[in-house]
This record gives structure tokens, sequence and C-alpha cells, in this order.
């Protein structure tokens, strides 16, 4: 869509991050609204950044696209500042591809995540057109709908949906719109349809349940229904949920837009597998999503190399919910390092556990460039850890702070849940103490040590077996928090982070809601709550006033509750036995232990060849969740993954894990304050089960990710590497050892030696909107699509060798931009813009390239010129405009300066407009090429502004008029026409250079046959 056919396009440079609401994104499917059967909104209850990393929603996205007969576009909830653009002029919230109203699709899916978005999705609901509550939609009102892990216990949100899907979303999502629009085609109502829809498996239609009120708690709990469907049907109770029993039935989609707003995980994400074998009985993603499920390795390495080149990413990430106990991670982590390390592609492996595979990778991971990593050991002490079925103990998380000190590492992050079932005192100290123990073991062996202790508060959940358990109060919550932040009062080296338990306090509310909650999320709604997970946007009064309201009490929904109630859940059957989450909840109030299933008994890891693994013959442990999994096929599936990814020997086993061994050092002086063996004596297993979690450490990259670094090195030379697994015993325990630079462990990259070259481009259209650090990101995707090879720098942090001219304001458009990037073996001039412009989409278009040879200054060094447009609405500038610009042009010639104030973070600075704008004059026609070719339509008129740039920066479009007007609101629309090095333009390159010397780089250039040897290639504009 061209931007100024947006109908957002007079404000969309008003907001903070335009790109979010515009679908630009390269990837982004466009489908024609007209020729489609089936029209689909997924909707996220949270802003694009978020939602943007959901896979959940990447799946669907790429499925219900894949069906010619079905369109499917993404909504999400838009920021406060456009939610009050949209309101200001009585828009609708609407979809990013075709910019339609919600109220205009078939059906629009929420994704439920997290309970504290409820008033998100209302918000979206109405502000979307549709009629807030089922009840009260009409015959061509769209089918709204819930999915994802949230819709497992949506009771307290029910009436605003008219179907809730409980499961995997692949099979039944296609299903569903197909089935509502059969119906309507058939002349069914939409009573009928929604009829039809509860005999899908897996789909729960609320109107057609009622409730009952459970003795025991007084809870409003769905009923069995009575009333036959118009087929004779009864509707199904309970209401299973859907599963996908094969996830390799559905490729994981290897495309997805790129190229907007960054999202929180800005990476090529795969699923590598669903469902979780641990039992953490705290976790409801462990308990809902059994039994697992593992992707085909093979299909998930083609899948990521696909996907690397559609989407032109350099960091790919592999998520399950515990990726350390997916069958073949080591073996599969091998082949993509081989196939992906030699382009510099960096690998991340969500939520490993530090035993096992990360464990050994552990030994190496400070060569890479993580500074600090992430565990979650939950609780403070043994008998705690052995409540929630947490199978580690405090020596084996302090063998793993010691691993992680000693390897140079200086930050340690570390989980805990507050609040969880029969904790004491002497638990929450716990949680002090176990953080200044990891702090100890780090300043015995390691520099300047950093221990982050971030504790969450338990909010017990629905399915799991805590979902009896009483949730602490507000008070208590507040009073354990005060005990920690006493206990760590002072102490130098650790940081305390402790959530907020109001919120905490509402979602369990929520989570455990029965149908009343709803009327009080409708009326929180109405007073203003949206954004509740968000600590600046939580609207506690609102919240507040709606309970009291409707008269409903919080403290029932948060007590214990009695095995014998019936709860607002237990209508939808997730496939848990009955008996299995009370047995699980039994066990855990008297601290016993069920290792995790389907490994053999005394298994933490899995075997990573096939050798161990056909010779393991030891029954697979199973408690009889329920799920009935067939063990057998568990078994054989996993020997033949492991025999895709070639690891049949046991060699196999010490290639990967430990890549290289530290030089012996000498043992260091015990622990001051820390009770552990030393390590010579640990025990050899069980190895400690502490999680790490892939995320950033105190805003800084955590990069535990980036263990492509050290993975290389395994590609490079994995017989060494095989050598170093040999456990030594000097290796242990170890000291501080100096780290070696990264570039020493990264394969050499194949190609010749990288050529250096100035890219001229243009950002018309949407890409106007990119900021300049979106921009950053996105153009070396651009050319990775392109099929062309960056260079990376070298260091730590290696990154495209790449650097741009003067950035640009967001919003304005700009007919001449720079960029100087090395290639490798790029190919000739005009075919290389041609590939460029065939990746690029949203108005990023290339059309002038020039070798770079060593006498050649970077760009950064040559622009010092900028010519603008700027163009004022006509409507702005009363009946004679041109009159009234050429007074307002007068009278700031006649004032000897001309000074506007520039806010830099909350600071205020005076800009001398005047002296820092060279020309300001009415542009004639000459400004017209410049105008059509930016895009530009509507009444305007047209200055033209040379600006000089220096290192201390430039005087911005919008100074400029406001220091003509003498006022900041007129609205004007900029167009960066020339960047220019005096007079001449950048490419030209003879007119720059300091010496004047011929080119390395031109023999280059001539050797592929172009023509214009140093001389830019200009393309003229479409
Ligand atoms: S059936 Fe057995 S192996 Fe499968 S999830 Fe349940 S307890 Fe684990």
């Amino acid at each position: 869509m061209d931007l100024f056919a947006h109908p957002y396009a007079s404000f969309l440079a008003e907001v903070n991050k335009p790109g979010r609401y515009i679908g630009a994104e390269h990837g982004a499917i466009k489908k024609d609204w007209d020729s489609v059967e089936a029209r689909v909104c997924l909707a996220f209850p949270d802003v694009y950044d978020i939602g943007m990393s959901h896979l959940g929603y990447r799946i669907l996205y790429n499925l219900l696209n894949a069906d010619s007969r079905i369109l499917a576009e993404r909504c999400y909830t838009p920021y406060v500042d456009m939610l009050a653009k949209l309101e200001e002029r009585g828009l609708p919230i609407a979809s990013l591809e075709s910019v339609r109203a919600l109220r205009e699709f078939d059906m629009v899916g929420f994704s439920l995540q997290f309970e504290l978005t409820y008033t998100n999705v209302l918000l979206m609901i109405d502000r979307g057109g549709i009629p807030l509550r089922a009840a009260d939609r009409g015959e061509e009102d769209p089918l709204v709908v819930a999915g994802g892990p949230v819709a497992t216990h949506a009771e307290a949100v029910a009436p605003f949906f008219d179907a809730i899907l409980v499961g995997d979303g692949e099979e039944a999502a296609k299903e569903m719109v197909l089935s509502w629009m059969a119906g309507k085609k058939a002349g069914k109502t939409r009573r009928e349809r929604l009829e039809d829809l509860a005999q899908l498996t897996g789909v729960y239609v609320p109107s057609l349940y009622g409730t009952e009120v459970d003795p025991d708690t007084g809870f409003h709990v769905v009923s069995r229904p009575t009333e036959l469907d118009h087929q004779g049907r009864l509707p199904p109770f309970p209401i299973e949920r859907r599963l996908v029993p094969d996830l390799n039935e559905y490729p994981f989609p290897d495309t997805f837009p790129v190229g907007g707003p960054e999202a929180i995980f800005d990476r090529m994400s795969i699923e590598v597998a669903r469902g979780c074998t641990e039992g953490c009985r705290f976790c409801q993603a462990g308990m809902i999503y059994r039994p697992v499920r593992e992707r085909d390795p093979k299909d998930v390495v083609d899948t990521v190399l696909r996907a690397l080149e559609k989407s032109g990413q350099d960091e790919v990430s592999l998520t399950a919910l515990s990726t350390a106990d997916v069958s073949c991670i080591s073996p599969l982590i091998k082949r993509l390092v081989e196939k992906t390390a030699p382009e510099r592609v960096s690998l991340s492996v969500a939520s490993l556990r530090a035993y096992g595979l990360a464990e050994e990778l552990l030994d190496d991971m400070r060569k890479v460039r993580a500074s600090g990593l992430t565990f979650a050991p939950e609780a403070g002490t043994q008998r705690m850890r052995d409540v929630i079925n947490k199978n580690v103990t405090e020596e084996q998380l302090l063998q793993t702070a010691e691993r992680v000190f000693s390897r140079g590492f200086d930050k340690m992050k570390l989980y805990f849940i507050l609040g969880l079932p029969t904790e004491t005192d002497e638990d929450v100290l716990g949680i002090a103490q176990v953080g200044q123990n990891a702090l100890n073991v780090g300043r015995r062996v390691g520099k300047r040590p950093n221990v982050t202790v971030s504790v969450s508060v338990h909010v017990p959940k629905p399915h799991t077996p805590f979902q009896w358990c009483k949730m602490d109060d507000l008070e208590e919550v507040q009073r354990k928090q005060g005990m920690l932040r006493a206990a760590l009062r002072g102490k130098k080296g650790i940081t305390l982070r402790l959530h907020d338990s109001t919120t905490s306090e509402l979602e369990g509310v929520l989570a455990r809601g029965d149908r009343r909650i709803a009327d009080v999320v409708e009326s929180a709604y109405r007073s203003g709550a949206h954004f509740d997970s968000w600590d600046d946007h939580y609207k506690a009064q609102a919240w507040d006033d709606a309970f009291a309201e409707h008269g409903i009490e919080r403290a029932p929904f948060l007590d214990t509750l009695p095995l014998s109630a019936r709860l607002p859940w237990d209508h939808l059957d997730i496939g848990l036995e009955d008996g299995f989450l009370a047995r699980e909840y039994k066990k855990a109030l008297s601290s016993r232990l069920s290792p995790p299933c389907g490994k053999a008994r005394g298994m933490f890891i899995h075997h990573t060849n096939t050798v161990d693994a056909a010779a393991d013959e030891r029954k697979l442990v199973c408690y009889d969740c329920g799920i009935a999994c067939d063990l057998g096929r568990m078994r054989s599936e996993r020997l033949r993954f492991l025999g895709e990814m070639g690891a049949t020997d046991r060699a196999q086993r010490a290639v990967l894990p430990v890549l290289n061994t530290p030089p012996p050092t000498a043992p260091v002086a015990p622990p001051l304050d820390v009770t552990m063996p030393p390590a010579a004596a640990a025990p050899a297993s069980p190895p400690p089960d502490v999680t790490m979690l892939d995320e950033p450490l105190d805003d800084e990259p955590l990069d535990d990710a980036s263990i492509d670094d050290q993975l290389a090195l395994a590609a490079e030379d994995p017989a060494g590497l095989a050598g170093a697994a040999t456990p030594s015993p000097q290796k242990s325990p170890a000291a501080p050892t100096r780290a070696r630079r990264p570039e020493f462990y990264r394969p050499p990259r194949p190609g010749s030696a990288p050529v250096r070259l100035r890219l001229a481009f243009e950002k018309t259209g949407p890409s106007a909107l990119i900021g300049h650090l979106d921009l950053i990101r996105e153009l070396p995707r651009v050319v990775r699509r392109a099929g062309v090879r960056t260079a990376y720098t070298e260091g730590f942090h290696p990154k495209p060798d790449m650097s741009f001219g003067p950035a640009l304001a967001l919003g304005l458009v700009s007919l001449d931009e720079y960029v100087d990037i090395k290639l490798i073996d790029p190919p000739p001039a005009a075919e290389l813009i041609e590939c460029l412009n065939r990746a690029s989409s949203g108005g990023l278009r290339f059309h002038g390239a020039v070798w770079l040879g060593p006498n050649d200054p970077g760009i950064a060094k040559i622009i010092n010129r900028a010519d603008y447009l700027l163009g004022v609405p006509e409507a702005e500038l009363g009946p004679d405009p041109e009159a009234l610009l050429r007074k307002r042009l007068a009278a700031y010639e006649a004032r000897p300066d001309v000074g506007v104030w520039r806010d830099v973070k909350g600071i205020k600075r005076l800009i001398d407009v005047r002296a820092g704008v060279t020309t300001l004059t009415l542009a004639g026609d000459e400004a017209v090429p410049s105008v059509r070719r930016a895009g530009v339509v509507g009444r305007l008129r047209w200055l033209a502004a040379t600006v000089p740039i220096s290192p201390s920066g430039a005087v911005r479009s919008r100074e400029i008029v406001e220091a003509l007007f003498e006022r900041a609101d007129v609205p004007h629309l900029g167009i960066r026409v020339a960047l220019r090095g005096g007079e001449w333009s950048p490419l030209d390159l003879g007119r720059h250079q300091k010496v004047a010397a011929p080119s390395v780089l031109k023999q280059v250039v001539v050797d592929e046959g172009v023509a214009f040897e140093s001389a830019p290639l200009e393309i003229s504009p479409a």
C-alpha cells in the first residue's frame, strides 16, 4: 500500500514506532480480499514487538494463508499513543495488511498467552467494531475465537468469545473457519453455526453451556448441557482438547514478515519440540502440552536453512519448553553449526539446562560473547525444590556457579518463585542465601562477579498439581518481599529484582476465576484498564472499583480449594487422568520427587548417539498421567533422529559438548561460607538441574545464544575436540583463564577477500517509517536475501561490516541515502542492484553502486550537506499560500538569530536555526520531479532548504518549519532530496579522494566487465 494512501498517513509519523501499524514488511502476505471464501484476522492482545515473536502466531499465519480459500491478516494492540490518535479520529482498530476493521473479517482469533492481556482483548473487540459480548453479536458479525495456553482456563472471559479452541491449532483453526463459512453459505443461523463448531474436537462454545454453583467453593462451574442442537446432538462434555500427535505433519514455517520494527526476539526461531518431561509442579505448560512431540531434526535443519535464505536473518533460535531434553539436541546443534557458522549465523538455544549438553557447552561458553548466564533454580531450599519437583541440589547449583564464574563470566541471573505452596520464612531467606552463596563462589573463582536474584510471585495455575493451592495474599507477598530486601540490603554484587505483587494477585483471580469475573473484566476495561501487564499502565483503582461494583471478593479465588471441588476449568479435558494431578499434589505436600518421565530411570539427559541409545534397554519412566504416550515409538523415533543426524557412534558424544579444555590450573582456595564438596570429590551424577534461560541479563544481550562460535570450533576441528572430552584431574576446580579471542574459534569464510562498496538507495513509502536502527538491522538482511554475502567485523560481537550516512528522522522520505558495505564475491554492479531491489520491499530501493578503493574515504567523512524539500499543506497557509510563505521567509530573514528548543532525553537545547541552515527559499518547478519520485500527492507548498552536516549534527527539518512559522505544531512533510560532499555526490569518488591514485578495486570492477569502472552507476527511478 502506498504510504500516502494509508488511512493513518496523516498521523503515522506522530506515533512511536509507526512501522508497527503499516504491514509493509518483507514477507507480509496480502491476498485479494474479494477472491477468497474466508477472511481471518489473527489478533494478538499486545503490541507488535511482542506479538511478532510468538511462534504459534507464525504457524497459523502461514498455515491459513497456504489455503487459497482463506486470507489471514495480523492485528496487534495499538500502543496507547496510537489508540489516542484512532479515538480522536473515530477510526477502528484494523488489520495490518489491508487496514480493515476487525468487524469486517469472518473470524477474529485471539491468542491468549497471559491473563493480564484480557482487557486488551476487550479493547480490540470493542474498538475493532464488534459487539463486546458473544450474546450481543448478530448474524453478520465475525466469529470471535480464543486459543493459546490460557484458553485452557479462560472462563473469566468466556462470555466475550463465540468459541474457545483448547489445544493445538494446526488442524482446528482451518476446520473452524471453513465450518463457519460453510454454515453461512448454507443459510444457517449464527446459533446453528456455533452448534456445528461445538462438534469439532477441542472447540468449546461457552454459550451452549450453562453454569451451576459448586457447593464446596461457591464457584460457578460449567454444567453438562441437556439441550439438543439443531441436528439433535448434545454438545460434548467434557470438551476434549485438540492434539496434533505428530508435529511433522505440520512443518514449521520457513517464512514470516521481516523488516518492521524490532521484535523482542528478533531472530529466526523454530520450535524443535512441544511438551516437556520434567514435571515441574507449578508449570502449566509442562502439563497442558503433553506428550512430548519432537520435530524431525532433519526437517528442522532444512527449515532453518530455507528460513535464513528467505528472511536474510543471521540469528537462529531453537526453542522448546526444555531444549536440553530434546532427544537429539546435541547432534542437531552440531549439524546446524556446520551448515551456518561459516556464514556467521548466530545460534541460540532457549531453556537449556546446566546439566548434560548445557553443562558441557558451559566449558567453553566464555569463548563466545556472553558475559552472563541465567538459571532457574526456582526455590531457595532443598525442601522447597522437592515440593515443586525441581530435581536440583544447592551443591549442584553451586558447582554450576563455579563453572560459570571460573570461565570468566561475570554475571549470573537466578530466577526464583516466591509464595510456593508450603513456603516458610526459612525458604524465603534461602533464596537470598542461594544468591549470596553463588556470589561467594564467583568471588572465589571469578573476577567482579554479579548475581541478579529475580523473584516472581507464584500464581497457582489451573491444570497443574498446584491448582488447589492457596496463593499468598498481597500482604504476605509484600512481607516476604520485605524479608528478601532486608536480607540482601547493602550486599555488594547482588541485585534483587522483585515482581509486582499487585498484578500477580489479579493474575491469580483471572486464572482461577469463573464466569462471574467477566463482569469485573468488562467494568475494569470500561474504566480505562488495558495493558495491565505493563507496570506504567496498570490501573489498580479501575480493578478495585470493578470488583466492588459487582460485589465479588478476590479472596475465595486465591484460597486453598478442596480436592473434592468442581473447578471452573474442569469441563475442559486436557488429557490428564483425573487422579494424576491430585497424586502429584499429595507428593508435593510430602516433599516427594517425581523424576522426569519418558527417560530411563536415573537418566537426566538423553543418549547422544545411537550406540548408547540402542544398548540401553531400561524401561522408560512413566506415571500413567493419562496422556498414554507410546513409549516404544518414542524410543524408536529417538534412535531414528540420532541416526538422521549422523550421531551413530560414541565419539559423537565427545565432539560437541567439550570444545576446548582450558589449560590445567592450580587449585584455588576453598569457598568462604559455601558448603560444597571439593569439585574433585563431587558426585558424578546426577548432574545439576538448573535451567538456562535464553533472555537478556540486566539489559545486556545475554548471548548464551551465541554458542555459534564455540560450536563453530567443533565444526572446524572435531578431532581435536573429541580428545578434549576426556576429563582431566586438573581441570576442576578451575581458576579463571584468559578467554581466547573468539575469531580464533570461527571457521574461515570461504570466498575471496571482501570488497568495499558504496550503495545509494532511497526510502520512500512505508520504509520512511522505519527508524534508523531498524534500517541498520534490515539492510544486511536485504543483502543476504539477495543472495550476496556480507563481510563481518571481528571481535566478540561480529556485525555486518557497514557504515551509514547521517541518520534520517522518522517519517522523512529520502531519495538519496548511502551505505558503505563490505561484500564477499558480489555480482557485477547492475546485477547487484537488481538483486537487492528484488529482495527489498516497502519503498526501500537501491539506485546506485560504486566499488571503493583504499584511497576512498568512508561515507561519514564525505557527507557535509543535505538538501531538503519541506512541504506544508496549503490548508495551513490561508487563502494565499505563496504570499504567506514569502511573508514568513522575509520575517525569518529579518531576525538576527532564530532559535528553537530541542528536547534531548528531557534536556532542552537551544538550536540556532539561522546558523544551521545555509539557504531557505520557496521551491519552484524544479522540485516537481523529486516530489513525484517521493510519491507525495496532495496540495502542498514546498520550501527548499540546504543544511550543513557536521560531526556534531545538523538542524532538523521539523526545526526549520518551527523556526519559520514560530510554532511547533505546523504539519509538514519532508523529503531529503540529496546528501552531498560539498557539491558532489558521494558516488562521485574522484571528487572525494584524498590522494588521486588508481583504486585496486577498480580492477575488480573491470574484471567483471562493468563499464563504469569507479564511476557511479545511476539507475533512474521507476
Ligand atoms: S504418559 Fe507417562 S511418559 Fe507420557 S507424559 Fe504421561 S507420565 Fe510422561
